[in-house]
């Protein structure tokens, strides 16, 4: 958070990341001059554009940066918000580019931002502004389902990303992969089942992927599984809000606290997050929320014992002034760069296990990863499996009737039977169990480098070091 409690000397986030970056690399043996060309931004666009509202000309300031076309398309969200700035969008751009890295999904990194709080202004304004930055974007083929493909962020959802889409399709109306341009989109839109949800489904299945392991659960002195773990989530956002519901519904853990702007909530059983939610929605804050303590200063419910602390908000809000009073001796990064570098440092020294951003939230470039190949594939996933599965299976059904009516055996396969056995996967149960396998196994490749490399410290290390290399192989493979 870029507040006033901030101590001076914080490096900028862009910096911080630039700072996780070098750490790593010192352990990495990088070709001379491959390491700046990595690290480097390719190019930030800045667009000032003014827009006809309420009688009067505002101008809006909107960013798109690409971070490293090692891959095409390159890809990150697209974030609203008033404190967005061309040190912000580069780091975000930066950090996709790894995150893609280590979760295998084949794209560069790129990120964007409009400089503007949503709330101040109506759908239809919103609408208006949003197709002219799309305009703008697009005409300089910084949305292009080959070359550059924006997603959600915070401030955005489905009605942006429908918005968008539709504005390149105007555009080009003679391109068949139109609605590949841009991922997160709404059903009806070419968008897929559980997009919405990826990001805390991701969440989700990054701690059970941690607690399959007793010993990575022990470096954090916890124990057990995730049932009965006490969390706090800084954030009650799409991606606080669906990681706190699945925890808590799913797995049994317990939300003892939700920190959201005008303060924070706590409560020993564990807070009703659906409830909870729906109040913020209602009224715009936690203040007031029925069965639960209220703390106007969030900070205490940030830094109060728990054992998981998923920071699901903005960069920087554990920062130099506040990460020796964090007592959760777990933190995963729903956010971007929650955690400065700095603040790393105090908390590594302190023992305290982070599972790092680039790995914890990449559920939802995963998942809009599915929806951009089923875009270019135009069909619905599992469509041709379940016909052929079908076929296969009314096969089967049919001999075993004919056995029973050659031996005169009299069998009889119920109505139930027959349907439920002909069901094929549907697009949902693709999605989950491609999100779920992709967590898996980048989880795995960062715990094995670790375990390989103890030098290495820590996951974020390690993490970088797996990324990293897989960015420096395709420059090398491509013959840079
Ligand atoms: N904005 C999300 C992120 O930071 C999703 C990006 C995407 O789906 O392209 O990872």
């Amino acid at each position: 958070m870029k507040d006033a409690a901030m101590p001076d000397r914080e490096p900028s986030f862009r910096d911080s990341v630039d700072l996780m970056f070098d750490r790593a690399v010192r352990f990495m043996d990088l070709p001379p001059g491959l390491e700046e060309k990595i690290r480097v931004c390719n190019a930030t666009y800045t667009v000032r554009f003014g827009v006809r509202l309420r009688g009067a000309i505002h101008t809006f300031t909107g960013y798109r940066s690409v971070h490293s076309e090692h891959l095409e398309p390159v890809k990150g969200g697209i974030r609203y918000a008033m404190a967005v700035d061309q040190d912000e969008v580069e780091a975000l751009a930066a950090l996709m580019t790894y995150k893609c890295a280590l979760v295998e999904v084949p794209f560069g990194g790129s990120k964007g931002g409009l400089r503007i709080d949503p709330r101040a202004w109506e759908e239809d304004e919103l609408e208006r502004i949003t197709r002219r930055f799309a305009f703008e974007l697009v005409k300089r083929d910084l949305i292009h389902p080959a070359q550059n493909v924006p997603a959600p962020d915070m401030g955005t959802g489905e009605r942006e990303m429908a918005w968008i889409a539709d504005q390149y399709r105007r555009m080009n109306t003679t391109d068949i992969n139109a609605s590949a341009c841009v991922t997160g989109k709404p059903l009806s839109q070419g968008g897929i089942h559980g997009r919405v949800e990826a990001t805390g489904r991701g969440i989700q299945y990054a701690l059970r992927e941690v607690f399959r392991h007793p010993e990575d659960v022990a470096r954090a002195r916890l124990s057990g599984g995730l049932e009965g773990k006490r969390i706090v989530v800084q954030g009650l956002g799409n991606v606080g809000h669906h990681a706190a519901r699945f925890l808590s519904e799913e797995d049994g853990a317990r939300i003892v606290g939700i920190v959201e702007r005008d303060g924070a909530l706590w409560s020993d059983a564990g807070l009703p997050v659906e409830e909870v939610k729906r109040h913020l929605a209602a009224t715009g804050g936690l203040a007031g929320f029925p069965g639960a303590s209220f703390h106007a200063d969030g900070a205490s419910v940030l830094e109060a014992e728990c054992d998981i602390l998923i920071p699901a908000a903005l960069e920087g809000v554990i920062h130099k002034g506040n990460a020796h009073r964090i007592r959760a001796p777990l933190i995963v990064e729903a956010a971007n760069g929650p955690v400065t570098a700095g603040a790393d440092a105090i908390l590594r020294d302190k023992g305290v296990v982070i599972v790092p951003d680039m790995y914890a939230n990449a559920g939802g470039v995963t998942v809009s990863y599915f929806e951009w190949v089923k875009n270019l594939s135009h069909i619905r996933f599992g469509r041709m499996q379940r016909r052929a599965e079908e076929a296969e299976h009314r096969l089967l059904v049919s001999e075993l009737e004919r056995l029973s009516d050659d031996r005169g055996l009299g069998w009889t396969l119920s109505p139930d039977f027959k349907r439920s056995y002909l069901r094929g996967a549907d697009e949902l149960a693709l999605v989950r169990s491609g999100l779920d396998d992709t967590m898996r196994t980048a989880y795995q490749s960062m715990r094995e480098t670790l375990r390989r490399r103890p030098e290495l410290g820590d996951l974020r290390t390690a993490a970088y070091v797996v990324a990293i290399g897989r960015v420096a192989e395709s420059y090398r493979a491509k013959g840079l």
